[in-house]
């Protein structure tokens, strides 16, 4: 039966997902986005209410009398209404927004230490055969991105054969395709594309490019094609 076949590599995928939200990597990811100054919003929430409001200074979290930390009052506390971590989307845009916003795209290949094996077939894959900005390895998080990864960058003209190829090729690996317009917080949050499965992005604390930088990120290919992308039969 189909539904037999499927099973065991279903499982395995769920298997790799909880793996990867296992309490271990939750810890990094919580520290990764506290650094990012997610913490008075969706961190906030699931340690206290009030977390938004200037408090007292924090409380060691362990009394040897075993009593909480947090005093016995905390359901009294008001509900005051957080920060929009979406500032300047606030309202409902007159007019869609133009197209050719988009100067290029990225593709962010995410990986970890059971999966960086078939990143290293994508990425060998990618670089034979397409014309991309290939950044190097991430072993760590960096930037808006929690896992390791690596990313390409990639001109408008590739989307059309990037798009179905990654979706074709991904190995069962996250990928965050995004594009790049002035505004990279949006670009990571908002005007995404997920091949497989999405995953956090801290990229709430972007902002836009100031004075004397791009305004929109660049792309300068470095990679040499030297192989014929694989169209079928014919
Ligand atoms: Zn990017």
């Amino acid at each position: 039966m189909n539904a037999a076949k499927q099973a065991p590599e279903a499982e395995l995928n769920d298997q790799e997902w909880a793996d990867l939200l296992s309490p271990a990597r939750r810890g990094v990811l919580a520290a990764a986005l506290a650094a990012g100054g997610l913490s008075a919003n969706a961190l906030a929430q699931q340690a206290t209410p009030s977390a938004a409001t200037p408090g007292p200074a924090p409380t060691p979290r362990r009394r040897p009398n075993g009593e909480s930390p947090w005093g016995y009052e905390t359901y009294r506390e008001a509900t005051p209404r957080p920060a929009s971590v979406r500032p300047g989307e606030q309202h409902l845009p007159r007019e869609p927004r133009p197209y050719t916003d988009i100067e290029s795209y990225h593709a962010h290949i995410y990986f970890d230490e059971d999966t960086y094996e078939k990143a290293a077939l994508l990425r060998k894959w990618t670089a034979e055969r397409f014309k991309v900005e290939l950044g190097n390895w991430n072993h760590e998080p960096r930037g808006p991105h929690v896992t390791p990864s690596f990313y390409f960058g990639f001109s408008n003209d590739l989307l059309p054969v990037i798009v179905p190829w990654l979706q074709l090729n991904s190995l069962g690996l996250t990928i965050l395709l995004h594009p790049n317009t002035d505004d990279p917080r949006a670009d990571h949050l908002y005007y995404t594309l997920w091949v497989n499965r999405s995953q956090p992005v801290n990229a709430y604390a972007m902002k836009k490019p100031g004075p004397g930088e791009d305004r929109v990120e660049q792309i300068y290919p470095n990679t040499r094609p030297s192989v014929k992308i694989e169209t079928g039969r014919a």
